[in-house]
């Protein structure tokens, strides 16, 4: 049998190694983690990711656990709309809704699915070399492995990516952010949004089980410290002037439920196959979440290969195919979220008044057209 090892035990990780198993290989994941769990609050599994997630059978058991997503608005700070998305039925047209879902809960699908398959903890890899017929794998313990195939998957801060690539560094996008899980039995909130003022951008999803994700994003310098003091009383203030959504939710969030950390993504890369590696997931193409897309696209990333792997066993002719693919899509989502997020957080207000007029005016044939390209994919 031939041995494939995947560096990284998260959403790329486990959903590569699922999609790998039904492709008829066994591989083993590396997790540098003492567990594998799922780090961050909420997510939005748009239709793409709900058809990649179709195609290796995890559909049904997301859906059980998410919420379906069917509109989505973006207002200004006074709560006048600037953009609606319409309640087209997505299903209707790609087979299946967005849905937004708790990390914890899609974690615990990926790792019920990934039970039968060998995960090893407390494995952080810090180097490899490529030998012609294998790939030897050095862990920070000292130890070391001999494997005929490697998938890097370790996210954004990938040791393997900045070895293979060096300056393959992540870039700051500008906006650092805070996230959280709340309660939402008392403010009843129904409805997707982001809030676009010149103070920052507030995001409010709802999940399953009453309760809300929200995330608020602030222009800052990088590592800032007086960012990284910020508790929720600091972000009242700060978001004191927008509609009454968003000091309402932020009056119910603790400091114990905040995340905060810097939004970053990486360049587009030129490659993710190189020899008997392959890189998946963040580690090759990390974006910022303006578009919700970066672990839709692990997900895809893995499905990709999974499908590929059925037609072509030939691992090293399979990495250059899945880079054929996976390349042009990425890059697409790395740049065009870069660029909507420098849209979104402007400070600038009359560049931000100019934004919401022009946005008011997109006609509904060209969101719908953005989306095709977005949803509409096969494997
Ligand atoms: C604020 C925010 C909001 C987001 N919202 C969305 C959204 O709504 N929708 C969406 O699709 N995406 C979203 N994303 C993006 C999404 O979180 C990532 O794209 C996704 O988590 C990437 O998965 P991954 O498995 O590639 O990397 P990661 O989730 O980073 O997993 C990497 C794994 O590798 C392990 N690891 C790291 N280094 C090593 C090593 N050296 N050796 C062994 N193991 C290692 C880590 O412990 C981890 O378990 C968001 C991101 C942010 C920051």
């Amino acid at each position: 049998m031939v041995k494939i090892a995947i560096i990284g035990g998260g959403i790329a990780g486990l959903t590569t190694a699922i999609a790998l198993k039904q492709a008829g290989f066994q591989p083993e994941i590396f997790e540098a983690a003492p567990q594998i769990r799922a780090v961050g609050a909420g997510l939005v599994l748009a239709a793409n990711a709900m058809k990649a997630l179709k195609h290796i059978g995890i559909e049904s058991e997301i859906i059980e656990r998410g919420n379906a997503l069917p509109a989505f608005v973006i207002y200004d700070s006074g709560g006048k709309v600037i953009l609606k998305t319409d309640s087209i039925s997505l299903s209707q047209k790609y087979g299946t809704d967005n849905f937004t879902i708790h990390r914890a809960d899609l974690h615990a699908v990926l790792l019920s699915k990934a039970k039968n398959l060998s995960i090893n903890l407390n494995r952080q890899a810090v180097d490899f070399i490529q030998k012609p017929d294998s790939v030897i794998i050095h862990f920070k313990d000292g130890a070391q492995l001999e494997t005929d195939f490697l998938i890097v998957a370790d996210g954004i801060h990938s040791a393997i990516r900045q070895k293979l690539i060096p300056g393959s560094t992540p870039r700051y996008a500008g906006y650092t952010c805070w996230r959280a899980v709340i309660d939402n039995s008392r403010l009843k909130i129904t409805e997707t949004s982001e809030t676009w003022g010149v103070e920052g951008r507030f995001g409010i999803v709802p999940l399953k089980g009453n309760k809300i994700y929200w995330f608020a994003c602030i222009n800052a310098p990088e590592n800032d410290l007086k960012m990284k003091k910020m508790g929720v009383s600091d972000l009242r203030i700060h978001f004191k002037h927008f509609h009454p959504a968003v000091p309402d939710i932020l009056w119910e969030t603790s400091d114990e439920a905040l995340i905060h950390n810097d939004i970053l993504d990486i360049k587009p890369l030129n490659r993710f196959a190189y020899g008997r590696i392959l890189l998946v997931g963040d580690a090759a193409h990390a974006t910022t979440p303006n578009m919700g897309q970066g672990a839709c696209q692990a997900i895809e990333d893995a499905v990709t290969l999974g499908a590929i792997l059925k037609q072509n066993p030939d691992l090293p002719a399979v990495f250059r195919l899945y880079e054929q693919k996976r390349l042009a899509r990425t890059r697409y989502i790395i740049n065009t979220s870069r660029n909507l997020g420098s849209l979104a957080q402007t400070r600038n207000p009359i560049l931000a008044t100019l934004r919401n007029f022009l946005f008011r005016l997109i006609p509904e044939s060209f969101s719908r057209l953005q989306f095709k390209k977005l949803y509409d994919i096969s494997f």
